[in-house]
């Protein structure tokens, strides 16, 4: 038996079937060739476009499940590998350039996504992703790796990867994945948001566990605990056999449903979910959520490239209608940084986190963002709606966002397409410059969002998705403290209110010391709501602004939680208090202790 430690995400245990998925085709090797290899290299892509069309024949016939829904897809691909004029371009390049073939592939395919990227058919924009995935399996074929997608898993599997992107977790057949175990990844990136809010039991951060697990061997994963055991004995399987069904009891738990969040002495603040993909909006109402604080639509543009200005109505719609009446706040496309599109591919910038990035990438795409303004603007038929923008620097790229939505408030007018006049629109406080004009952001803005996870990576210089130096990502952080503190002072001194949609908010620990800042709303991950509305609902208002009072006044990230975790301790005595300190074996969402 070996156990493996790593971050605890998603709590849970599952005993099951290891399943190793080796994406090595992120590194495209880059070389060059001479005129005398360009017959092979050419071979090579033939061949490797022979099996890809073979491959994709196979999977566009499989019918049935979520597969099936993927015929057209696949022909859509099959269609490309075989198109003469593409064969062409890679001849033509591959005799101008003398480079290796799968840099050829890779420059060729690049280069086409970006055009249908710009162009102003709402069609053509969509076919960006599809060549992009034809891209990686013609890569991946000449690289001699197993063009192996996600969609076709067929049993239940504990998925073992070293890395994967947002947009894997949301192709993969969810139904087939039991729990998670990967090398890389740290509590806020975005992978890690998709897992917890699909419920799926992980533990990231492993450094090296690919090379320990064998496949198909069976592992157990503690997602509480951040544990991974290799070859268990036959009295570990029984000992964790018993362990899963009295966890299973725990988590039904009773649920505070239907009681407010507030504190004992009528402190009120309200509790909001977070969500990715339409879906999740239906499940809410067991959780109590008292409307979305954000819904993170770039989720739907990674999951089917991009949506048209109809298809992107009808998520939303969708998502409206489900909260029956309750507001929903959608923020517009972060894409970039860790959640990359066809034309964004790693070879192209640097530095992603610090380039072209979520509002950035909007407003140098003015057409794409407007079909995405004008759908957002007419769900609100559907019930209340707010809009956000996120990553915002400064007062003029707030402004030139609004100038935009009132061009496509115009273009819908134009149209007779109804929608709520009076929609606020609001600024997500995630960099430091945000909070440093906070007070000049708020003259325009309906309402302020912090977005923790960013706010913190910015402030603390550390790349929120490395694990290397994630120990340095401290909420508890003066700096963070002090600056969140800034940004709840500006919205209410110009009388907005003031929400946290970062990872933070659902943290039940920091309820408290968020409560005593004078935080308006917190939008988390739906299934946190019942833990920190328990919190909540067990301290008085008083004794959170003392602590975050003594909080503000702290040196270290240390005595910011000894603090929080003291007065945890007097309000909430007995064994409980082990679920917010840390010292328990299930660490769940808990980030500032
Ligand atoms: C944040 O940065 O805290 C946030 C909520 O946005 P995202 O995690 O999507 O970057
Ligand atoms: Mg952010």
């Amino acid at each position: 038996m070996k156990v493996l430690s790593g971050v605890s995400l998603v709590p849970g245990i599952v005993i099951g079937k290891a399943f190793l998925y080796l994406d090595d085709d992120r590194e495209i090797p880059h070389y060059a060739i001479g005129p005398d290899q360009v017959r092979g290299e050419l071979e090579r892509f033939v061949a490797a476009a022979r099996e890809a069309a073979e491959d994709l024949r196979a999977l566009e016939k499989n019918g049935g499940g979520e597969k099936g829904e993927q015929g057209a897809i696949f022909r859509a691909h099959l269609m490309m590998v075989e198109d003469p004029d593409f064969h062409y371009q890679i001849k033509a390049r591959l005799e101008s350039k003398y480079e290796n073939i799968e840099w050829i592939v890779f420059e060729v395919t690049r280069e086409l996504s970006q055009k249908l990227m710009q162009s102003s058919s709402e069609y053509l924009r969509e076919r960006a992703s599809d060549v992009a995935d034809v891209s990686r399996r013609l890569v991946r074929g000449l690289q001699g790796i197993n063009p192996f997608s996600l969609i076709e898993l067929e049993e239940d599997v504990i998925l073992a990867a070293r890395s994967l992107l947002p947009s894997d977790v949301l192709t993969m057949n969810k139904a087939r994945v039991k729990a998670l175990v990967m090398d890389s990844g740290s509590r806020t990136s975005h992978t890690a948001i998709l897992l917890r809010s699909f419920g799926i039991p992980s533990v990231l951060g492993l450094s090296n566990a690919v090379r320990e697990i064998s496949g198909g061997g069976v592992i157990i994963v503690d997602g509480g605990a951040g544990q991974v055991v290799l070859d268990p004995g036959a009295e570990v399987l029984k000992d964790y056999e018993e362990r899963l069904a009295r966890s299973s009891s725990v988590r039904k738990a009773a649920v505070l449903k239907d009681r407010s969040a507030e504190t004992t002495d009528g402190r009120r603040v309200i509790l909001k979910a977070n969500i990715g993909i339409p879906e999740e909006a239906e499940e809410l109402a067991r959780y109590g959520a008292e409307g979305i604080g954000l819904y993170r639509s770039e989720f739907l543009f990674l999951q089917t490239g991009q949506g048209t200005e109809e298809q992107q109505l009808e998520a939303y719609s969708r998502v409206v209608r489900a909260m029956k009446g309750k507001p929903v706040t959608i923020r517009t496309i972060d894409l970039g940084g860790d959640k990359t599109l066809p034309v964004m591919q790693p070879a192209d910038e640097e530095n992603p986190l610090l380039g072209w990035r979520a509002i950035r990438f909007s407003l140098s795409l003015p057409d794409l963002f407007k079909t995405q303004l004008r759908a957002i603007l007419r769900s609100s038929v559907e019930g209340p709606v707010k809009i956000m923008f996120p990553m915002i620097s400064g007062i003029e790229e707030l402004e030139s966002a609004l100038s935009l939505l009132e061009e496509a408030k115009a273009e819908c007018r134009k149209k007779n397409q109804p929608f709520a006049e009076d929609m606020e629109a609001g600024t997500m406080i995630e960099i430091p410059s945000a909070v440093m004009t906070a007070d000049i952001l708020a003259e325009r803005s309906a309402f302020f969002s912090i977005g923790t996870n960013d706010l913190i990576q910015y402030t603390l210089a550390v790349d929120r998705g490395n694990e290397k130096v994630s120990y340095l990502a401290q909420p508890a952080h003066p700096a963070v403290l002090r600056f969140i503190k800034l940004a709840i002072d500006a919205a209410h001194a110009r009388g907005i209110s003031a929400a946290m949609c970062g990872e933070l908010a659902g943290d039940p620990a920091a309820a408290p010391l968020l409560t005593g800042l004078e935080l308006d709303e917190f939008s988390m991950t739906a299934a946190s709501i019942p833990q920190v509305k328990r919190i909540i609902r067990g301290m008085d208002f008083e004794s959170c602004r003392s602590l975050a009072e003594e909080a503000l006044a702290a040196t270290t990230c240390k005595q910011v939680q000894a603090l929080v975790s003291r007065r945890l301790s007097e309000h909430f005595p007995g064994p409980g208090i082990s679920d917010f300190t840390g010292n328990s074996r299930e660490r769940g969402n808990n980030i500032f202790l």
